[in-house]
């Protein structure tokens, strides 16, 4: 049966997997797991190729050399996902199926067979039928139990699928997502990246807060903190959702706008400077305005040949140009 195959298969899969973590003595952490169960299900050949390469010269696996490989071919969530999660849940969803189908056509019979046994109750010669009737119906009823029992069981492990589903999509938005601005890290923005269309036009905005430094001397780290998850909420307010805000470093942050020629991106530019000019941050206990904070912002546009570190660096002269210029404005290139 297919549906067997597979959850035999998978449960193969899972066991081998895991003599090959104790092999190596790598702890079965989410990582380590899903690199070794790619491996080991041949779902992934470069990894499986790029894994046997490094058995062969090394003659052991490391952690450092399995996150590498987690990195590069499964940090996308989808990816674990479509190869290790989507599979397991169709072939638990499926067996379900025929099991709760396999239930009701025993409650039919069931039905039947008491039927049979009314009818059989009003003559008093069918007793050794009635006995026959009987028993059928004992032994049904506890196979419909064991079926009802498993069922349940199903039911269960599906949702537990479900449920590292959702923490999975959690903790992969973790990993890309700045912890402190919400938007995303230089990770998730490498990510995101590859998943524009390259076709389109783009261009990118290097924001930079003026004397930060003054901020934290001060009013401390704790309030520098929050003025910078003000200005990250400011900046991905005046986007679109296809656009990518990132805090690319401390009070640095860039943000790549799709579909967007340079003088579009000029203006969202100055929408965000001069909403960031006209916050009024209150310190909460002393009840006391912190002075005005600004930014300056760099305007760049992707150039067909160009690539994204290159961009970048444009957006980045641009910058400078700004805090050359006085601060608080924003330069196009
Ligand atoms: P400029 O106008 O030239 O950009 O001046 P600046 O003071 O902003 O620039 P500088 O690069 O000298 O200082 C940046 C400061 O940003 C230094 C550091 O204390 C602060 N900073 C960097 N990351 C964080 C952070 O995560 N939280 C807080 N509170 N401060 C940070
Ligand atoms: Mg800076
Ligand atoms: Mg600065």
């Amino acid at each position: 049966m297919l549906i067997k195959d597979n959850f035999d298969e998978a449960l193969k899969f899972s066991e081998s997997t895991n003599e090959f973590l104790s092999h190596y003595q790598i702890p079965p952490s989410p990582v380590n797991y899903s690199v070794t169960y790619l491996h080991i299900s041949k779902r992934n050949e470069k990894l499986t190729a790029e894994l046997e390469r490094h058995v062969q010269t090394f003659q052991e696996v490391d952690l450092i050399f399995i996150e590498g490989l987690f990195e590069k071919y499964i940090s996308n969530s989808h990816v674990i996902d479509r190869q290790i999660l989507n599979p397991i849940e169709k072939s638990l969803t499926s067996t379900l199926e025929k099991i709760n189908l396999q239930v009701d056509n025993v409650k039919t019979s069931t039905s039947n067979l008491k039927k049979a046994e009314k009818a059989l109750s009003k003559h008093e010669h069918h007793k050794s039928m009635q006995n026959i009737v009987a028993f059928l119906m004992k032994n049904i009823a506890s196979s419909q139990q064991q079926q009802t029992d498993l069922s349940l069981n199903l039911t269960r492990t599906c949702g537990e699928v479900s449920f590292l589903k959702s923490k999975l999509k959690a903790a992969s938005n973790e990993v890309i997502v700045d912890s402190l601005s919400g938007l995303y890290n230089r990770r998730g923005c490498d990510i995101k990246l590859k998943e524009l269309d390259i076709e389109q036009v783009h261009s990118s905005l290097a924001i930079d807060i003026d004397h930060f430094k003054s901020v934290n001397d001060k009013f401390g780290h704790i309030i520098g903190d929050k003025v910078i998850q003000r200005i990250a909420k400011v900046i991905k307010s005046s986007i679109s959702d296809n656009d990518i805000a990132v805090r690319f470093g401390g009070e640095e942050f860039v943000v790549v706008m799709v579909n967007k020629t340079k003088t579009q991106a000029y203006v969202v530019a100055e929408n965000i400077r001069l909403a960031i000019s006209e916050l009024k941050l209150m310190q909460r206990d002393s009840k006391a305005y912190l002075p005005k904070i600004s930014v300056s912002i760099g305007v760049a546009q992707r150039e067909e040949e160009l690539n994204w570190t290159a961009i970048f660096e444009q957006a980045d002269t641009a910058l400078y140009q700004a805090k050359n210029n006085g601060r608080n404005r924003s330069v196009c290139l």
